[in-house]
């Protein structure tokens, strides 16, 4: 077994971003991207406060834009208009969930897609089915740089992708066939789902429940990326794990994301990616 270290290679990607945004500044290129929080959800403060630490350092303006709970949707509406329109601002990004009340996915196609540097809008999706260039969804996108910079082999190779969000599952699964790989998509409704996970050469588990894949789902010799973060507390020890049981599968792969450390650190890296592209094609 192979641990693919995603906070290594988070590191190194870093690195380049940050000469990559030193190197505009020297152009007087500034990037600036608005974070929007509608309401007081503490998690996601923290997740705030966090990539905005990693912003500040890799020299990005990070402008945070909090909203009320109660704010309606014709309000945040307008007040996207504002910043699609405003010629300092290069990248959005919507903090989710939004309140029960508000659309999200009317929120999210009202961003500019060239400003919409999450790819969760319906353009950037529908330009990655074609095959154009876009702003893949973060943490879809990272899974592949980790990939590729592991050098797993992916061309030819059965992949099957557990879990069919807008933002990990499909992107991910769309990625893996424009790398020519034979894709699987499962969800909860799909029949004997670990006989088809036996068969991946590349698993990739989004399915947002802890440890819900063990050894019974792999092949051996499989490699396997694990997209999931949960909080836990074991005997009374707060812990960090996965969809996937690490523990019970590592042992049979060749290659494993561990949690915490494996595509967890690669989706902010991929989100400055995108903030530096809305000014450089580099
Ligand atoms: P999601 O929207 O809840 O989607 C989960 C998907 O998994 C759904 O398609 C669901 O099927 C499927 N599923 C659930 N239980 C299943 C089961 N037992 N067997 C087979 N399929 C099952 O979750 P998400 O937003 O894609 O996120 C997935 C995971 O990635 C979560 O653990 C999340 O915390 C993590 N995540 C990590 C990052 C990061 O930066 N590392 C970023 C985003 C998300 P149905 O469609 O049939 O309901």
């Amino acid at each position: 077994m192979n641990l693919i270290d995603g906070n290594l290679i988070s590191k190194s990607i870093f690195s380049e971003l940050k000469d990559k945004v030193s190197k505009l500044m020297l152009d007087n290129k500034k990037i600036t991207l608005v974070d929007i929080l509608v309401g007081n959800d503490d998690a996601s403060k923290i997740y705030i406060a966090n990539k905005k630490k990693k912003f500040d350092e890799v020299g990005i303006n990070f402008v945070e834009c909090d909203l009320p709970d109660d704010i309606s949707e014709s309000d945040l509406i307008k007040r996207i208009d504002q910043l699609n329109s405003d010629d300092s601002v290069n990248a959005i990004f919507i903090e989710l969930p939004l309140p029960k009340h508000i659309n999200e996915k009317n929120i999210i196609d009202k961003i500019k897609p060239e400003k919409d540097v999450d790819g969760f809008g319906a353009n950037n999706l529908g330009a990655l089915l074609q095959g154009k260039k876009c702003f893949i969804p973060c943490t879809a996108h990272g899974i592949w740089e980790l990939m590729k910079r592991t050098d797993i082999e992916i061309a030819g190779k059965h992949c099957v992708v557990v879990g069919r969000s807008n933002i990990v599952g499909k992107p991910v699964a769309l990625l893996m066939l424009r790398e020519d790989a034979t894709v699987t998509i499962c969800h909860s409704k799909t029949k004997n789902i670990k006989d088809i996970c036996k068969t991946a050469d590349i698993l990739i588990v989004a399915t947002g429940k802890a440890k819900s894949i063990d050894d019974t789902y792999v092949k051996e010799g499989a490699v396997v990326i694990d997209v999931g973060i949960h909080r836990e507390v074991v005997d009374g020890v707060k812990k960090v794990c996965g969809d996937v049981d690490f523990d019970k599968v590592a042992d049979h792969t060749s290659y494993i994301t561990p949690v915490p450390g494996g595509v967890g650190p690669m989706t902010v890296n991929m989100l400055i990616k995108h903030c530096i592209e809305t000014v450089s094609n580099e």
